[in-house]
């Protein structure tokens, strides 16, 4: 690791090298355990620098984005972990032909604002996610009907390894239900093209005010998660399985089935990921034995169960 380490520091602040970092600090879950190395570029070049070196290193590596989607489990991560955001913050908006040019490290918070202080609508329904463009392009981001595939039109990439920059159109990303090509080639997003359309700004405001109130009055915001833990399975909806199998307020350690929103577990205070992951369990085994139905997280766990513990 000292030699990565020593590569990593011709381009990159030691300041942002981090070992041994915390990962509850970097996941809206706000728990978990620590990542071997955890690097966190401040531009393209360094973020091209960073896969570089650590693509030739061998070691595993995960691509992190504002860690709204992520649980690290407890025993840490055996790897590197590559905070992309900071690297990549540009946004820029041609109204007449109402297009907007997104790097991925925007958050979709402001890049929907930036949208409607622009006069153009489509962003709305992002305006209350807490990721960042890029981990809503590579999952296909979606809310009260909107989604990320209905309004990005290429995708601008670079490989896992940093060797090879590209553009995907829309087709070509493969997009469904939280998913896209980038589930297999483990590719990066840099920037995303959408075409959105002209409106009144008031309007778009008021429907992302409308929205965000939605938001407010049914899920849980005022705790630590991240956000719907279930994929929705075809047919049915996850919150309404678990709150119909009589799980709502399911409680392990500090880990809670929340009771606003059964589709959502909280981090009522001090939940290790353990507790995550054991009510998780528990929420499957009784929805499947309920209902037959199999819950599969939406939310991405990774690293080393703690030892002792599997
Ligand atoms: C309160 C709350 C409400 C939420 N509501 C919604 C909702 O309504 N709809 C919804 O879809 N989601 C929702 N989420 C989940 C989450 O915000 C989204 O999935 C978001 O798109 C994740 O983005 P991120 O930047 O935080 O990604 P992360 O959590 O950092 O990463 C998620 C995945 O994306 C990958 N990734 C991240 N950045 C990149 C990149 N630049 N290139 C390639 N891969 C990348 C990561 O490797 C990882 O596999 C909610 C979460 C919370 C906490």
């Amino acid at each position: 690791m000292e030699a990565l380490i020593r590569q990593l520091k011709e381009h990159i602040d030691e300041e942002n090298i981090i070992a041994n970092a915390d990962m509850a600090e970097h996941t809206t879950f706000k728990c978990g355990g620590k990542a071997d190395l955890l690097v966190i570029p401040q531009s393209y070049d360094e973020l091209k620098h960073t896969l570089l070196t650590v693509a030739d290193s061998g070691r595993d590596y995960y691509i992190l984005g504002n860690g709204s989607n992520i649980l690290v489990k407890d025993g840490g991560y055996r790897g590197i972990i590559i905070k992309t955001m900071y690297a990549l913050q540009g946004i820029y908006v041609d109204y007449e032909e109402a297009q907007m040019f997104v790097q991925s490290g925007v958050l979709l918070s402001t890049a929907a604002r930036t949208a409607a202080q622009n006069m153009l609508s489509g962003m709305e329904f992002a305006a209350g996610i807490p990721g960042s463009v890029g981990g809503a392009a590579y999952m296909n981001a979606g809310a009260y009907d909107g989604e990320m595939k209905n309004i990005i039109t290429n995708v601008r990439l670079i490989s896992r390894d940093g060797r090879h920059e590209y553009t995907y159109t829309v087709d070509e990303m493969q997009y469904g239900y939280r998913r896209s090509v980038l589930y297999n080639s483990g590719d990066i997003v840099v920037s995303i093209m959408l075409q959105l359309k002209q409106d009144d700004p008031h309007e778009v405001f008021a429907r992302m005010e409308e929205l965000a109130a939605r938001r407010s009055d049914k899920q849980p915001l005022e705790f630590p998660s991240a956000g719907s833990f279930f994929k929705r399975p075809e047919g049915h909806f996850a919150g309404k399985l678990i709150e119909e199998a009589g799980l709502r307020g399911l409680t392990v350690g500090g880990a809670q089935v929340s009771e606003k929103h059964c589709g959502f577990v909280i981090n009522k205070g001090g939940a290790t990921a353990s507790d995550i992951i054991m009510l998780m369990h528990l929420v499957q085994a009784s929805v499947k034995e309920q209902f037959g139905v199999d819950l599969e997280p939406e939310v991405r766990i990774i690293g080393e169960d703690p030892e002792g513990q599997q």
